[in-house]
């Protein structure tokens, strides 16, 4: 495992994101499968591991604590992150939004405190406002509310070592945030692959963030698998290159190639994939400029790749109760490869399954961290289907 310095601390290159952990056919996450991924990746040289108050349904905190409290604390840096993304702030109360409505905490300390108990620690090595975009910036600079100062009397009182944040958000938004809080972040963790270079203006953030010699923990470096699984105009640029190389390991190689990445967080579901990964992180094999650049082309003919990642936070707020993930997928497939292919899975499918059940209400659109317009693509891919 390739090591980086952060301050007096060395952060293994490769983390563990812990929002795609095995499930099983209820949807919890598969305990057995998922220790053994979380226990292979700390014996063997990973460090890092990233957690959120929401991941899971909020069964990661717990889960991934209870894994991790087997070994000796300064063993591992946790990182967990505060979900005023999620949240908001009226008329002197706090409280959550979309399909968490229901959801009640009285205070931020009370949120804070309680991910410390469900983590099994008495600090954080590392802690993050989850997403700092558009939506929540007022939330998260509200001073009356006060999370920032509440969060650095918890880094006074060593509860946090290190503060961050995580963003979905404009390029424009993150600086005007790093400017209102000049010199209180330490680290910011961002969406950075070689697709999203342009597409999510990626590119403009890394650099934003390097001119400020703030070192940037990368979310997302394989979008979700998308780029695992490269249309195939794409897929061939990347083969005829590089045959022995596989997809995912020149999404990596690309990030290896950037010095302000200090870790990359990859959500890994097997073990293979675990392995895998170790394997690419161990290796100093950083994309050539050569290489970048064909990344970029390969980009480029990706065309109108829809660019899910399978996070599934519109999920819970869809009323048709439509696997949008999913559906989107199947969208991408019929783009690609057109309609025979996906004849098979649409057959298997329930009407109330199919895009054709959109009720454009827009709920989805409002959570989706990638600003995808789903209606849109549900009124397309079902129109493609008839
Ligand atoms: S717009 Fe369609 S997919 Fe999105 S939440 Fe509404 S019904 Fe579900
Ligand atoms: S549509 Fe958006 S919110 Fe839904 S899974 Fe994809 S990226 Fe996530």
């Amino acid at each position: 495992m390739i090591y980086k310095p952060f301050q007096d601390l060395s952060l293994s290159t490769l983390g563990m994101g812990n929002m795609r952990l095995p499930t099983n056919e209820k949807g919890t996450i598969d305990r057995q499968k998922a220790k053994e991924i979380i226990e292979y990746a700390y014996h063997n040289g990973v460090n890092y591991f990233d957690v959120a108050y929401r991941y899971h349904g909020g069964e990661a905190e717990s889960f991934v604590g209870e894994v991790l409290s087997e070994f000796p604390r300064d063993s591992f840096y946790l990182a967990s992150k505060m979900p005023g993304h999620m949240m908001n702030y009226v008329d002197g109360k706090l409280g959550f939004q979309g399909y968490l409505s229901d959801f009640h905490v009285d205070s931020i300390s009370e949120i804070f405190e309680e991910q410390l108990q469900k983590c099994r620690v008495e600090y954080f090595d590392f802690y993050l406002l989850h997403n700092v975009c558009e939506t929540s910036y007022d939330f998260y600079t509200n001073e009356e509310l006060g999370v920032v100062r509440y969060l650095l009397e918890q880094k006074k009182a060593g509860r946090i070592k290190h503060l961050g944040f995580s963003s979905h958000g404009r390029p424009e938004t993150i600086e005007r945030f790093l400017d209102h809080y000049p010199g209180i972040f330490e680290f910011v963790q961002i969406q950075l692959n070689y697709l999203d270079w342009s597409l999510q203006d990626a590119g403009k953030k890394y650099e934003l963030l390097a001119k400020r010699n703030i070192p940037v923990i990368v979310m997302e470096p394989v979008r979700g698998g998308a780029l695992a699984n490269l249309p195939e105009k794409s897929a061939t640029m990347l083969k005829e290159a590089r045959p022995e190389s596989s997809l995912a390991s020149w999404a990596f190689r690309f990030l290896q190639s950037l010095p302000n990445v200090l870790v990359v967080l990859s959500g890994m579901t097997t073990l293979e994939q675990l392995k895998e990964n170790i394997d690419i992180f161990s290796k100093d094999d950083a994309a050539t400029k050569e290489e970048t650049a064909l990344l970029f082309k390969a980009a480029n003919a990706m065309g109108d790749f829809v660019p899910c990642t399978g996070c599934r936070y519109c999920v819970e707020d869809c009323p048709q109760h439509l696997d949008i993930p999913k559906l989107i997928t199947m969208y991408n497939e019929l783009t690609f490869a057109g309609k025979r292919t996906l004849n098979f899975t649409i057959g298997g499918m329930k009407e109330e399954e199919l895009p054709s059940a959109c009720i454009a209400c827009g709920a989805c659109q409002r959570v989706c961290p990638q600003g995808l317009p789903i209606p849109e693509i549900m009124a397309k891919f079902a129109d493609g289907l008839k």
